[in-house]
């Protein structure tokens, strides 16, 4: 007998990325590359920090 699958099973078989708790749908770890300013030297650096984006946060992520 076949193992039911989950929604959440499937999406992280799939794209290896989770279920969002707020609306449900699926997320996907993004990686963010921002330029920031160094506060004492004034030189800009790249900084990159992992973010999980799905539908109900893209648009404050990408901001
Ligand atoms: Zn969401």
């Amino acid at each position: 007998m076949a193992k039911k699958q989950t929604f959440a099973d499937k999406v992280k078989k799939e794209r290896g990325g989770s279920i969002c708790p707020v609306c449900g749908g699926a997320t996907q770890p993004v990686k963010l590359v921002r330029p920031e300013q160094d506060a004492t030297s004034g030189a800009w650096k790249f900084r990159t920090r992992m973010v999980v984006v799905c539908k109900c946060n893209q648009k404050s992520v990408y901001d």
